[in-house]
């Protein structure tokens, strides 16, 4: 597989109008029908077993799914943009997840490598120079922006599966394709593993374009970090009334929210390591001269480990159930995304630095960097890890234009074979194992 290099630079231009197509048309969490076909798609043409919907998604699991009239017109949106009728409708009610296996003739071990799909709800710039605006790429989808890079690793993830396939000759044990929905607010993965479809994963690989790796021809072999984080939604009831003549007859579901802020911001730090919490959205009230019986916020815990991020979480409950309490208001939580800290495998790890290296197409090989942040891949990392195997999650080095999320971000597309190239690189050499 000594001309993967070569073959990989040739899918340059390939590999930027895969992109720029996924770029002009994204699809945020639990809506990615478009993309989604285009994956199953190719991966059948490729000659992958594919799976989507119910196969690779357990419903229960799904957080934060958009309402029923969303889902709906983002799948017709789907099909008039070239979406195939029959593999969206196999993926109602926000099943965009999919998955594609091949076996190979020569035993091994079996390789999982997991690409998101999901953009962001960002207003893209259209300065003349943001890039995609100058050279025609700009998202046709008001108010959704690829601006965490996920196109790429769409992109990245088929050209692997393409490459692959065509060397399969080469190839060794099982590889298995898992493109997830739904990372942004942490919501997609737990469905997905639930399902039980990573639990013969040996060697799992993922990773992200940018982020710590901000130089081009860069590559980070580990990122650890990764805080475990809640997302939950308080929702509190309480009844109006005449703000003038009968004060005393409302039950004040404003004041419960903003008591709620401001205690939860209050919560004492644990000794055990770093911890977060914001709430980032409240609303409440209906008018100017009503007593207000509605009220919500909407917020997040974060911490080192899953232990402080628990606590965290078991201290909001309480904290929310306290502020309805003190109003005499109902209150209702729903969790709405989440995802647990993880380990990474060293070895692993330590393999993929000496691999990187020897293959001379990194001007820098980083084997550890550190995220402070949070990723749902650590559902897949954790479950593999668990069933014995090895997980570890790299990144793609690029300079970039503007940092992850904002309207302005780009990244260099010179950054997606290097990533293509060390994929096929990393699942022969660990199917082979
Ligand atoms: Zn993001
Ligand atoms: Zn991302």
């Amino acid at each position: 597989m000594n001309e993967i290099w070569q073959e990989v630079y040739g899918m340059q231009g390939e590999l930027t109008k895969r992109r720029r197509d996924l770029h002009r048309y994204p699809e945020s969490a639990w809506t990615e029908f478009r993309t989604a076909s285009m994956v199953a798609t190719e991966l059948t043409k490729l000659g992958y077993e594919v799976h989507l919907g119910n196969e690779v998604m357990d419903e229960k699991e799904m957080m934060g799914v958009p309402s029923a009239q969303i889902l709906q017109s983002c799948m017709d949106r789907a099909i008039s943009e070239g979406a195939d009728p029959a593999l969206v409708e196999k993926m109602s009610g926000g099943k965009t997840g999919v998955m594609g296996i091949m076996h190979f003739a020569k035993p091994g071990k079996v390789v999982g490598l997991r690409f998101d799909m999901d953009s962001n709800e960002v207003v893209e710039s259209s300065d003349s120079t943001h890039r995609p605006m100058a050279e025609n790429f700009r998202s046709t989808h008001e108010g959704c922006m690829h601006a965490c890079g996920h196109d790429g690793h769409v992109t990245v993830g088929l050209a692997v599966a393409k490459l692959i396939a065509e060397h399969k000759d080469e190839m060794s044990g099982t590889v298995k394709f898992f493109f997830q929905p739904a990372e942004e607010g942490v919501r997609g993965a737990r469905a997905m593993v639930a399902s039980g479809i990573v639990d013969d994963v040996e060697y799992f690989l993922s990773g992200h374009i940018g982020f710590n790796a901000d130089k081009d021809n860069e590559l980070v072999c580990m990122t650890g970090g990764f805080l475990a984080t809640s997302k939950l939604d308080a929702h509190f009831t309480g009844v109006s009334s005449h703000a003038g003549a009968a004060p005393e007859q409302g039950k004040n579901a404003l004041l419960a929210a903003a008591q709620a802020a401001i205690s939860l911001h209050t919560i004492s730090r644990h000794g055990a390591g770093a911890s977060r919490i914001n709430v980032g959205v409240i609303n409440a009230g209906t008018g100017r001269n009503v007593l207000p019986d509605v009220g919500e916020i909407k917020m997040e815990t974060r911490g080192a480990n899953t232990d402080i991020n628990n606590y965290m979480m078991n201290e909001s409950k309480r904290m929310i159930a306290a502020a309805a309490a003190m109003y005499d208001v109902k209150v209702t939580t729903k969790e709405v995304g989440g995802a647990p800290a993880c380990e990474l495998s060293e070895d692993m790890g330590k393999e993929i630095y000496n691999i990187a290296t020897a293959s001379g197409q990194f001007t820098e090989v980083v084997p550890f960097i550190s995220l402070g942040a949070s990723e749902d891949c650590s559902y897949f990392m954790d479950r593999v890890q668990r069933n014995g195997g090895q997980a570890t999650y790299m990144m793609y080095g690029t300079t970039l234009k503007a940092g992850h999320h904002n309207m302005a971000f780009d990244f260099n597309e010179e950054c997606l074979p290097k990533a293509v190239g060390i994929l096929v690189t990393l699942a022969q050499h660990f199917g082979n194992k």
